[in-house]
């Protein structure tokens, strides 16, 4: 049986009236620009993120670059990040001529290591030169967050503003000490995307950002037109970070589905944890189950880790079971950052993940039949 990674027409088809007709209704109204269906969109997803801000943009590479943009971060400046990430976590720092400050992840969720995070604050490394750590920007990858407790204590303890690259993952939650949060709600500003891969996926490109802060909510505002709170005057060199009308429409058709979608990927990752049990496979684990949390994981991805990996894949392509690696070459070792510095073996865990990680099909509506194949495939090709 040949089983996809993804199969986003399997998705469309139930919600084809619903969206085109709302589609309809944009094309009616001829309004594409922000407008009453961004506003919509943009007060449902604060709504769902329990925070009273959502500010619509162009992608979720965007919506980065705006957070950091709208916490005035550049040259001089540091960022703590993990290199074990999508590119456009480091490309929009280093975009704004701020450093990546990079810490290992924890190798057993694939987030930044709090401890990591701790002593490159405590004991700067040499590279740092003259700059000022100014933020922390977990990333909560795969649809699992990142271990914030200690991350928030620390930018609290250093005055560090924290940007939360939740791409991978709106609605997952975290037990934080001040309940159960969301993610993106936790630090200054959480930004999403809306590629059609994720979770909430759009049509095209689009992406958010979220916070609890007035004043950057009107910052990230005026960033996406150009740095324009008033037509025809410019506050600062921004650019056009908008989110289009008709992404707004079919994004909030699909957002009531949402909750329901993370639920059947659950039971989904349940099947595979299940099948791996007791094999050479090992399973992702969620680390915040067993703790009155519904989203303790929102699978975007289920990665599994496993030794000869490129021949596992191989061997599953051959089978025309879809699968994929997220992510090969860790960032500190990417050809456009060669001149920041980092080396191979800086970061060992990231470097171990990239060797052995492998993203199996999990989108919601996948059948029983077909995640058996899967499973079957990955255990035999495994030994
Ligand atoms: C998808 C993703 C992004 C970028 O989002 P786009 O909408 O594709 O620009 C950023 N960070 C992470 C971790 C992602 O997975």
């Amino acid at each position: 049986m040949k089983v996809p990674l993804l199969d986003l027409k399997a998705q469309y088809a139930p919600l084809r009236e619903e969206i085109r007709t709302a589609m309809d209704e944009v094309c009616d109204a001829q309004q594409f620009i922000l407008g009453a269906r961004v506003q919509a969109f943009e007060a449902h997803v604060a709504a769902y993120c329990g925070v009273p801000y959502a500010i619509g943009l162009s992608s979720g590479t965007d919506a980065l670059l705006a957070a950091l943009m709208s916490l005035d971060i550049g040259p001089g400046d540091a960022v703590i990040t993990s290199p074990f990430t999508f590119f456009a976590t480091i490309g929009s720092i280093v975009r704004l001529g701020a450093f990546p400050l990079m810490a290992d992840i924890d190798p057993v969720t694939f987030n930044l290591s709090p401890a990591g995070v701790r002593s490159l604050i405590e004991s700067p490394p040499r590279r740092l030169k003259k700059r000022t750590i100014k933020a922390l920007m977990p990333v909560h990858l795969f649809g699992q967050c990142a271990d914030m407790n200690p991350l928030l204590d620390l930018a609290r303890q250093y005055g560090l503003c924290v940007i939360e690259d939740a791409a991978q993952a709106i609605g997952a939650e975290y037990p934080a000490r001040t309940g159960v949060s969301k993610a993106g709600a936790m630090g200054d500003i959480g930004c999403f995307s809306f590629f059609p891969s994720k979770n909430l996926g759009g049509f095209g490109d689009g992406g958010m950002a979220v916070t609890r802060n007035a004043t950057l909510d009107s910052a990230l505002r005026t960033i996406r037109v150009h740095g324009s709170a008033e037509q025809y005057r410019h506050d600062r060199l921004s650019g056009n970070f908008r989110l289009d009308a008709l992404q707004a429409a079919v994004l909030d058709v699909k957002l009531k589905h949402l909750e329901s979608w993370h639920a059947a990927r659950r039971v989904h990752a349940a099947f595979y944890d299940h099948a791996f049990q007791g094999s050479k496979v090992q399973a992702p684990r969620s680390v915040y189950a067993g703790q009155i949390l519904t989203n303790h994981h929102i699978y975007n991805q289920y990665v599994i880790r496993v030794a000869e990996r490129d021949r596992v894949q191989a061997a599953l392509q051959k089978a025309g079971i879809g699968c994929a690696i997220y992510y090969p070459v860790p960032m500190h070792l990417q050809p456009c950052f060669r001149y920041l510095g980092y080396h191979t073996g800086d970061f060992p865990e990231s470097e171990q993940a990239a060797r052995e990680v492998l993203a199996l099909p999990i989108y919601p509506e996948l059948t029983e039949a077909m995640q058996q194949a899967v499973a079957d495939e990955v255990l035999k090709a495994a030994g």
